[in-house]
């Protein structure tokens, strides 16, 4: 049973010479174990700054981040099991596809090695990757790459996991498959999730509900019914 809780949520950026940026005003949100949220706004409405503070990536100016009822607003990121695709989060160079995944996992259970592999290679049948788990990042696709960071955040089984755009660079079939097999993902091993989306399609076909941020706060919250058919 993983609750996730964001109570009154606040960030404001302040860097010396550079009036301050809140980014984040009072975000209250509950979301109840294996929900989905899609979480929509128009850019700089403070949607990464969110997803950057749950995961740890950013310290909090004031408010409070409950994962199964208990604060972890000040526990390091690498503590608090929360799985992780954004963006620019960078793969490892130096390690192959297989390893990339492998890492999460052996760093956090001292690595069964065979334990490991078959976590590594279910995994990557699931995403699709399983001819390039000896393949290096650099000679990835961005949507392969994307897929091994999707992977990557889903090996660990984390408590919640963080999805920014994590579709954005797969071509329509690519995307239409690893959307499927999230839902598929979402359905068998229940993550509480938030993610993050432009794409109006994704957040109908998987989200329970949508929170639409604006400025720093969420200016609507319902199900995709809701948020969509209303004027
Ligand atoms: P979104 O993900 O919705 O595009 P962000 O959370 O990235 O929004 O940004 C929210 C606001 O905070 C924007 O005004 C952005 O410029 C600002 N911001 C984001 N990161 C930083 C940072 N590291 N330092 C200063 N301002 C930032
Ligand atoms: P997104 O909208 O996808 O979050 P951004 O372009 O807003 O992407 O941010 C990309 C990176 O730049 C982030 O790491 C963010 O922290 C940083 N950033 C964004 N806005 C600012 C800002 N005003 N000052 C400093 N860093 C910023």
């Amino acid at each position: 049973m993983t609750e996730l809780e964001l109570r009154d949520l606040r960030k404001t950026y302040r860097s010396r010479g550079r009036p301050p940026v809140t980014a984040v005003r009072g975000l209250d949100l509950t979301l109840g174990s294996g929900e989905l949220l899609g979480l929509l706004g128009p850019s700089g409405c403070g949607k990464s700054t969110t997803l950057r503070m749950i995961a740890g990536l950013e310290t909090v100016t004031d408010g409070d981040i409950l994962v199964a009822g208990r604060s972890v607003t000040a526990i390091p990121a690498q503590a608090r099991n929360i799985g992780v695709a954004f963006e620019n989060y960078a793969l490892y160079p130096p390690l192959t596809v297989a390893e990339n995944l492998a890492f999460g996992l052996r760093a956090r259970r001292g690595g069964d090695r065979g334990e490991v592999a078959r976590k590594v290679a279910d995994m990557a049948a699931r995403v699709d990757l399983t001819p390039l788990l000896d393949a290096h990042p650099a000679t990835l696709s961005s949507g392969q790459k994307q897929r091994v960071c999707l992977a990557r955040a889903l090996i660990r089984e984390p408590d919640v996991l963080l999805l920014d755009e994590p579709l954005s660079h797969l071509d329509a079939a690519q995307r239409d498959t690893t959307r499927r097999e999230l839902k598929r993902i979402q359905r068998d091993l229940g993550h509480t999730t938030i993610l993050v989306t432009h794409d109006q399609e994704e957040a109908l076909s998987l989200a329970d509900r949508i929170a639409v941020m604006r400025d720093g706060v969420i200016q609507q919250l319902g199900t995709p019914y809701e948020i969509y058919d209303s004027p």
